[in-house]
């Protein structure tokens, strides 16, 4: 991508009366918009030539006229007639641009600097491409493309409307799988992206706030050769990654954006995203974290002989490398973190865990890999599981012996490690052990919300070792970071995120 051109910060303005609207641009401007967008269709009156001359007098940054009709996603119920009269005043009242939608004869629109807009609330369909080339041959001043995205594949076909034409155009995908396409526009070279002044007040579903483009995803600091990494689940609202990673490549001064890619669950759906990003090297995409639910699926794409031993031989990865000259290596940087926060914590080598007896409760994703690493370094566990098959197998695969969690009261070990959600946020009361055993020095909680679950509390009164997921959590990001960049990860800077971002989810 080596397109270079002013990509605008447009922030959509919603409010019902023009004060507000005008309000709202004052504070968009600050915000950091660098062109805003009256939508006329949201005001509770009809504007006249007063409303709209108060709207568009004296605005520090361009202004966007839009009149959107309900046959176009709007609020506009009137006569079209009214509409583009409407319209074609405020291009003489000094928008710089005004909307019209592709679907008004040529012979009615109004004149004016006219972004011709196209809209799909449903799909990219396939005749996306002939549909810009058709907005494009009236040579408006921005062609603008808008489709609901179900898979961020789709988002990039979205994207490569952008690549394919010298026009300016705005190409975006609407819904939580098309973040990427407002994310990466200035990487990209669009004529602009949207905005919101707070999340909900968004014009279209997808949009992010002001303040997480500026801030967050760094928009006016990455540059059209940024890299790009992100994090692929379903859910990932909600996942920290993004701001840990672009936080930290803030602190490193490191040209890279990080992204939440929403992939619905299944292997099919998974590759798709791949492939798509392979087939476009243009974009810059340098590495994934990966996450429930797919981390095996990351597996059987990148293929166990692209992975380290152990993690193939643990059947599932969390982080993807793809680097510039098409190589593609997996790892899991999950047990490697965790092993490395009790080993850190108790001051010895990895190798030293073979000294130790070691209880694993649980038997799920975490528990298969740190069981898995506990054996690479000598140490057989004993796996307590609510569902003992499960522990079983881990087992029968890894070593180690299998019991019951109803006997975990009972165990005997000099480390605890608790693999299951239990005493995590909201059911922060609830707690695996009741009591630790007496022989037990060391307890690891791989829970990081909260950061004192009970059985971190329970270890603590009677003076024990104790170590907190937030470590584990923060280990993995820092690997990531580390294998990527090829350079030191701030550590502190990174758990500090975490940190802010766990303190917020209580607040
Ligand atoms: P998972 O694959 O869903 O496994 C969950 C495990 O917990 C299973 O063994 C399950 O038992 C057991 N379990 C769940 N609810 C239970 C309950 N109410 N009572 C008894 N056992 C219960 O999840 P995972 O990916 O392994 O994650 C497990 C935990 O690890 C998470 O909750 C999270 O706190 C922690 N974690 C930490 C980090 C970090 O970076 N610190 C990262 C990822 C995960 P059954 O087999 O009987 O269902």
């Amino acid at each position: 991508m080596s397109r270079t051109q002013n990509t605008r910060l447009i922030c959509p303005l919603t409010e019902a009366t023009p004060n507000a609207m005008r309000d709202a641009m004052t504070r968009a401007v600050a915000a950091g918009a660098t062109a805003v967008e009256y939508r006329l269709d949201f005001l509770s009156k009809h504007p006249d030539d007063e409303t709209l001359a108060l709207l568009l007098a004296d605005v520090p940054v361009e202004t966007i006229v839009t009149y959107r009709p309900t046959r176009q996603g709007g609020h506009y119920e009137g006569g079209e007639d009214v509409r583009l009269r409407t319209l074609g005043r405020a291009s003489e009242l000094g928008a710089t641009f005004i909307d019209v939608e592709d679907d008004v004869p040529l012979a009615d629109r109004p004149e004016g600097s006219t972004i011709l807009s196209y809209h799909n609330f449903d799909t990219v369909p396939d005749d996306v491409a002939s549909r810009a080339a058709s907005i494009g041959a009236s040579r408006p001043a921005i062609n603008k493309l808008a489709c609901h995205a179900e898979h961020p594949a789709d988002a990039m076909r979205m994207l490569d409307l952008i690549d394919a034409t010298d026009q300016p155009t705005i190409a975006l995908a609407m819904g939580e799988a098309g973040v990427l396409t407002r994310l990466l526009a200035h990487k990209c070279g669009a004529a602009g992206t949207f905005a919101t002044l707070a999340s909900e007040s968004a014009s279209a579903p997808g949009q992010p706030a002001l303040s997480d483009m500026t801030g967050l995803y760094r928009f006016d600091r990455a540059s059209s050769n940024a890299e790009i990494y992100g994090v692929v689940g379903c859910p990932v609202g909600h996942s920290m990654s993004p701001a840990i990673h672009n936080t930290a490549f803030d602190a490193c001064d490191y040209d890279a954006i990080y992204l939440p890619l929403l992939v619905e669950p299944g292997e099919e759906s998974f590759n798709r995203l791949m492939d798509a990003m392979v087939a476009r090297p243009e974009l810059a995409f340098h590495g994934l974290s990966v996450t429930i639910p797919h981390k095996e699926n990351a597996l059987a794409w990148v293929g166990a002989d692209r992975c380290d031993e152990l993690s193939a031989k643990i059947g599932a990865i969390n982080t993807i490398s793809l680097s510039a000259d098409g190589s593609i290596r997996g790892t899991n940087t999950d047990y490697a973190a965790a092993i490395d926060a009790l080993c850190d914590a108790m001051g010895i080598q990895r190798a030293d865990l073979e000294n130790y007896r070691t209880t694993v409760i649980g038997a799920g994703g975490e528990a298969r890999a740190i069981v898995a690493a506990l054996n690479h370094y000598g140490c057989v566990p004993t796996i307590y599981n609510r569902t003992l098959s499960r522990a079983e197998a881990i087992a029968d695969q890894f070593g180690g012996t299998a019991l019951p969690l109803d006997a975990v009261e009972s165990l005997e070990a000099d480390i605890v490690i608790n693999c299951t959600p239990i005493g995590m946020y909201p059911h922060v009361d609830a707690s695996p052990l009741e009591t630790i055993p007496d022989d037990v020095q060391v307890v690891f909680d791989t829970i990081y919300n909260p950061l004192e679950t009970q059985l971190i509390a329970k270890a603590k009164q009677r003076g024990l070792l104790t170590v907190s997921g937030i470590d584990m959590f923060v280990n993995q990001a820092v690997a990531q970071f580390e294998l990527w960049t090829q350079r030191p990860a701030p550590r502190d800077v990174m758990r500090q995120v975490v940190l802010e971002k766990l303190g917020q989810t209580h607040a």
